[in-house]
């Protein structure tokens, strides 16, 4: 939002240099590529494994090994769900909301990666199926699954109202590490990072470039599902803002549990392996 404290004038050449056509900063033609029809034929036979319901308003935490999937599953009602990743060894290594949207774009759907922090960077996880992928872009610019919001927070929350509110996504997030990974609350919520917002329909506004929200598309039966790249920590919490077509950070909104289940494949797709640890570069250039 650009509010200026004083009238700037135009230079002679402003419209000439707005009319520069943009170049992609993150050409993702030299990324490896994950092998989909390898992942997709991996899925015969799966058994399903394990499955966590996270009730309305709350967050569950779950653990997938490296080689198997996981699905986020609507179920009795539209549900926006913020995802955390961690790897399952080490919590420092976690998933960069930032950077998977320097290299995929505002929104993921299938085929997309989700990418963890530096020094790491490495695929922690890949899309593998997204009910969802019809929706595209709609005509205020919005689209599903978007890793441009960051989860709702109580500062922020205080920051803006005044009040107090403590079933927000972060504050749900960190109580379901600090449970999973057997951490004080303290320590666990310092490890609570931006999320992949799933199945959350949002974007900019045009005339200001807010940040804007509207109802989720997703139904009961709606699910994006996701392949283990390494061994994954997850946390998801159901957003007390429901569908998120009104408002969050309130007990206001009609909220509904999230289902997340986990399928083991007969074998790992063929020619897959787990991407090591600081596969791609090292520190300082060492
Ligand atoms: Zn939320």
């Amino acid at each position: 939002m650009k509010q200026a404290l004083n009238e700037v004038a135009a230079p002679a050449d402003a419209d000439a240099r707005r009319r520069i056509a943009p170049v992609i900063c993150y050409p993702v033609d030299t990324l490896p590529r994950p092998d989909l029809a390898a992942y997709q034929a991996a899925r015969d036979g799966w058994q399903k494994v394990d499955e966590v319901v996270v009730p309305p308003r709350d967050a569950r935490s779950f653990h997938v090994p490296a080689g198997c999937f996981f699905r986020i599953v609507s179920i009795e009602g539209p549900q926006v769900g913020d995802l955390n990743l961690w790897a399952a060894d080490d919590l420092d290594e976690r998933f960069f909301s930032g950077k998977t949207r320097a290299l995929h774009g505002t929104h993921l759907s299938t085929g997309d990666q989700l990418w963890s922090c530096l020094p790491y960077l490495r695929p922690m996880a890949t899309i593998t199926h997204d009910t969802l992928d019809w929706y595209g872009f709609d005509e205020y610019g919005g689209s599903v699954h978007d890793v441009i919001g960051t989860r709702c927070d109580p500062y922020t929350h205080k920051l803006l109202s005044g009040h107090e509110y403590h079933h927000c996504c972060h504050s749900n997030l960190t109580r379901a590490l600090a449970g999973g990974a057997g951490l004080p609350k303290e320590i666990a919520e310092l490890a609570v990072h931006d999320v992949l917002n799933v199945f959350m329909c949002t974007g900019f506004t045009r005339d200001t470039g807010q940040y804007f929200m509207k109802a989720s598309p997703v139904r009961p039966g709606d699910f994006l599902e996701f392949f283990a790249e390494i061994d994954l920590l997850g946390g998801l919490s159901a957003c007390p803002g429901g569908d998120c077509s009104a408002e969050h950070s309130s007990d206001v909104a009609a909220c509904h549990p999230l289902l997340v289940e986990i399928y083991r494949p007969e074998a790992p797709p063929r020619g897959w392996t787990s991407p090591p640890r600081n596969g791609y570069s090292r520190r300082h250039g060492d």
